[in-house]
């Protein structure tokens, strides 16, 4: 009865929307009682907009926009995303770079123009520190934007809880799991989302590796931790995680690292995963 009852359970999944890769997946589920959630593109729909652009002195908000969008269209990030979007007219930038889990370089107009974390700035004028904080107390995400190493201006974008979020998180609760907001975005901006879902415990301003660290310090807490990401600059946490959860189409690298892929957008997925996953070892034990 035991492959039996396996094969159901895997087939149930798939009609669900729920990969499930091999069988000691199920073993993780049945242990886990910690839940580590992305931000972007997990509890969030990943898809922001664009807001609110803020130049810095002696800036032209036109040029400021247009040069981000150029060096953006070459990320794949969310953020990246939404300038692009909101900027078709844009220069042609070249040589490329992305910067995981802080921003985008490129040379465009004969400069290098950078779009990212203030920290990839050596000053930030104090105007354009007044528009981040404020743009972070909003909750919302800014990044810097500037060349030849200085910051000219803020970008804001906002991004959107995804419907059904404080359904999966109260579900993921009930199965006796305790959830924890982890992101690379600003506090600020963190904590409103994770205020909105319902969620106490929010780690911020964490770089793909300290996602790592993040799992890794509970598991040494003698936590049995489930990760769920979108696999932008959290692959590896979820590779590193008791389960982890690879959600939406995920990328390839998402996939390889986890457990199970969540082909559903919606978060509650990882709820029916996990309930689905320990049904299933209720039948074969
Ligand atoms: P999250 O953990 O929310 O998925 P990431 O780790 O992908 O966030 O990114 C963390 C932060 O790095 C962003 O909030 C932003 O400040 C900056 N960043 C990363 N990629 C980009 C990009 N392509 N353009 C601008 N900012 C970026
Ligand atoms: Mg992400």
């Amino acid at each position: 009865a035991t492959p039996t009852a396996l094969l159901v359970g895997t087939g149930r999944g798939a009609q669900m929307g729920i990969l499930i890769k091999g069988p000691e997946t199920l073993e993780s589920t049945r242990r886990v009682d910690t839940v580590v959630l992305d931000k972007t593109g997990t509890v969030t729909t990943g898809v922001m907009a664009l807001v609110d652009v803020v130049a810095g002195p002696g800036e032209d908000v036109t040029r400021l926009q247009s040069r981000a969008a150029a060096v953006e269209a070459g990320s794949g990030h969310p953020i990246a995303r939404a300038v692009v979007e909101a900027t078709p007219e844009r220069p042609v930038a070249a040589g490329l770079t992305d910067l995981p889990g802080l921003g985008a370089r490129g040379l465009v107009d004969g400069v290098e123009v950078t779009v990212g974390r203030a920290s990839l700035f050596e000053t930030v004028p104090a105007e354009l520190d007044v528009a981040i904080t404020a743009a972070q107390d909003q909750g919302r995400t800014a990044v810097v934007a500037g060349w030849d190493g200085v910051a000219r201006g803020v970008l804001v974008v906002s991004d959107t809880v995804k419907p059904g979020a404080v359904e999966a998180v109260r579900a993921l609760r009930a199965l006796g799991l305790r959830p924890l907001l982890v992101t690379g975005d600003n506090e600020g901006a963190a904590r409103a989302v994770a205020a909105e879902v319902g969620i106490e415990e929010v780690i911020a301003g964490v770089l793909p590796a300290g996602k790592v660290d993040v799992v890794q310090q509970l598991r040494a807490e003698g936590r049995v931790v489930a990760m769920v990401g979108d696999g932008v600059n959290d692959a590896p946490a979820l590779a590193v995680a008791d389960l982890g959860l690879a959600m939406g189409a995920g990328t390839d690298v998402a996939i390889e690292a986890s457990d199970l892929t969540l082909v559903r957008e919606d978060l509650m997925a990882a709820a029916d995963a996990v309930r689905l996953s320990r049904r299933t070892l209720a039948t074969i034990k």
